[in-house]
Parts: C-alpha cells; sequence; structure tokens
C-alpha cells in the first residue's frame, strides 16, 4: 500500500539523508524503521505524509504517486505522532483529539464519541478525562493521548517517530501493549522509527535496518533473530 521507488533526498546542503529506497509496506503491517542517529529513519518516514520533499523517485500510496495527492487529503489521511509530546495545552484533551475530525468535518456527536472510545481503549476514562487540560495528565498519559489523537478521524496510516523514547520504562511498555492491542482490533499499516530493537523485536510485522541512508535489512523479528 505504500511504495517506495528509487527514493533519494538531498538536502540543499548537499547531505545525501537517504539513497535509492525501494521497499514496499503492506496494507495492515506494523514496520519498523531502525538504525543508528543519522541513518535517515526520519527523513524517510517525513517523505510519507510529504514533511519532506523527496529529490527522486516516488512513493505510492494506494497505486498513486503521493504528489499527486491533494496535501490536505493526503495529511488527514495519516496519523502522525512524535516523540515530544506535542498536546496544544489550552484545550481540553477532547478538543485536542478533536482537531481532524473537526477539519473534516465529522458531527459533534460522532466526535465525541470517537473521543470517548478511543480514551477507553487506552485506558482512560472518559468522563474523568476528557475535559482535563494536558498538564493534569501524567507525561505517560499524555503521550497515550498523543497517540489516540493521530486515530481519531480514522486514518489509514500512522507515522510515529520515536514516540515512546521519552517515557519512563513502565510507561513505554503500557503503550506498547496499548498500540498492539490497537493495531489487533483496528488493523492500522504502522510506520514506526525507534533506535531501541527491543522495540522493533516486539512491535514489528517486519523490521527495516538502514544504515547511512540506505537499507541494510528488512525481514520479520523471527528473521532478524536467526540471521548472522
Ligand atoms: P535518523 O532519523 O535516522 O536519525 P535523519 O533522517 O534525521 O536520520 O537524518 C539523516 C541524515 O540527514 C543525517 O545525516 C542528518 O544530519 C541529515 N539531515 C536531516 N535533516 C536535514 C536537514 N534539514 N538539512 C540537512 N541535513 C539533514
Ligand atoms: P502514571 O502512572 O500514568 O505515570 P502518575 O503517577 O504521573 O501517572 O499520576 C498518577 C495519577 O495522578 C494519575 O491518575 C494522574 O491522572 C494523576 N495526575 C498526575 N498528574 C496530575 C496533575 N498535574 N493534575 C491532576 N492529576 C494528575
Amino acid at each position: 500500500m505504500i511504495r517506495f521507488e528509487q527514493v533519494s533526498k538531498q538536502f540543499p546542503n548537499g547531505t545525501f539523508a537517504v539513497k535509492s529506497l525501494d521497499f514496499e509496506i503492506r496494507k495492515g503491517e506494523f514496520f519498523v524503521l531502525i538504525g543508528p542517529s543519522g541513518s535517515g529513519k526520519t527523513t524517510t518516514l517525513k517523505m510519507i505524509n510529504r514533511l519532506i520533499e523527496l529529490s527522486k523517485g516516488w512513493v505510492w500510496i494506494n497505486g498513486k504517486k503521493i504528489s499527486d495527492y491533494d496535501i490536505n487529503e493526503l495529511r488527514w489521511n495519516i496519523g502522525y505522532v512524535l516523540q515530544q509530546i506535542a498536546l496544544f495545552p489550552h484545550m481540553s484533551i477532547a478538543e485536542n483529539i478533536a482537531i481532524v475530525p473537526e477539519l473534516v468535518n465529522w458531527d459533534k456527536e460522532k466526535i465525541a464519541a470517537r473521543a470517548d472510545e478511543l480514551l477507553k481503549m487506552v485506558g482512560l476514562d472518559p468522563k474523568e478525562y476528557r475535559n482535563r487540560k494536558p498538564s493534569e495528565l501524567s507525561g505517560g498519559q499524555q503521550q497515550r493521548v498523543g497517540v489516540i489523537r493521530a486515530l481519531a478521524a480514522d486514518p489509514e496510516i500512522i507515522l510515529m517517530d520515536e514516540p515512546f523514547s521519552a517515557l519512563d520504562p513502565f510507561s513505554r511498555e503500557k503503550l506498547q501493549d496499548d498500540l498492539l492491542e490497537i493495531q489487533r482490533k483496528l488493523k492500522k499499516t504502522i510506520v514506526f522509527v525507534t533506535h531501541d530493537m527491543q522495540e522493533a523485536l516486539k512491535l514489528g510485522d517486519r523490521i527495516c535496518l538502514m544504515k547511512d541512508g540506505e537499507i541494510v535489512q528488512i525481514g520479520t523479528p523471527n528473521e532478524f533473530l536467526t540471521s548472522p
């Protein structure tokens, strides 16, 4: 469903961030990009929602080049979760979750029901949490809201850039479990960046190892554990 064909990115300063990437991510797959700092993971991720434009090649989503999509339509259909919690502090939890559904004109009742459903999915009681401000939640709880906010308008694809790396080990483990449960239920296509092999092995259907802007290996966790 997402296909990279001969994709390269050279930044204006001359840095080649990625070179000739050729791979496919399947529908409903949990696809993990792993590699050392500077290996091109974030660049690869951000090319999917066109936060970074390609220098060469093509990225296809559902058989259509991303350059042929309306940029808003493309971004609304792709949830995005960052490492830094990025909730709007002056808005309640429910208002934060409602941002994209409102942009795509869902009606109010449907948005409220969706917010409650998602809060329950990550163990936050809607009655208790929907009207709180982000500062009234712990870091782990805020990041849980960051994850469900990316799911709010039911996008097909979720991009996640080291979403759990700032969390304490306990919260991280809980959120990893929640995310696996969510993907089992909702069958989203998830592209997940991490530099933590334990996390990649736990979460990924397939893992893509990058180094110096190139793909070293793509395989299942089992293939990674058994390869020399
Ligand atoms: P990773 O996510 O694996 O840490 P990145 O995709 O962020 O790697 O970066 C890949 C390479 O591209 C690195 O050498 C980085 O310094 C370089 N790079 C990233 N963004 C820019 C930019 N805006 N301008 C110039 N070079 C960049
Ligand atoms: P967690 O176990 O998720 O890390 P904490 O230990 O930080 O959560 O918080 C424990 C409880 O206190 C949680 O139910 C959380 O909702 C509540 N809480 C944390 N910070 C605040 C705050 N600033 N205002 C109100 N309640 C808070």
